[in-house]
């Protein structure tokens, strides 16, 4: 975990980016549907949020960036819940983005 601001204390930082991270498969999504939310980042610090959540019985991770106050959101696939955990596992500590 990175140091958080005092305005973060209690969220969710991730990792650094490790040397050797893999990729996860990202596409955009303009126009994003409901999603159940589990776990996510700190949205206070960052021009960059993670999400975990659910859809329609299937798990994916959602990524939003801030870019002059607009939001552009990725999404990974849907999968089965135990992929996407590990999606998002690796993702906090920075072996994957
Ligand atoms: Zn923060």
């Amino acid at each position: 975990m990175t140091i958080a601001e005092p305005l973060c204390v209690g969220a969710l930082h991730l990792s650094p980016l490790r040397t050797g991270a893999g990729v996860l498969r990202w596409h955009p999504v303009p126009a994003p549907e409901r999603l159940r939310v589990f776990a996510g980042s700190c949205e206070r610090c960052a021009d960059v949020w993670w999400e975990y959540g659910s859809r329609g019985g299937a798990y994916l991770i959602r990524r939003t960036e801030i870019h002059s106050r607009r939001r552009a959101r990725w999404e990974t696939p849907a999968v089965r819940r135990v992929l996407a955990a590990e999606w998002w596992d690796m993702l906090v500590r920075g072996r994957a983005a």
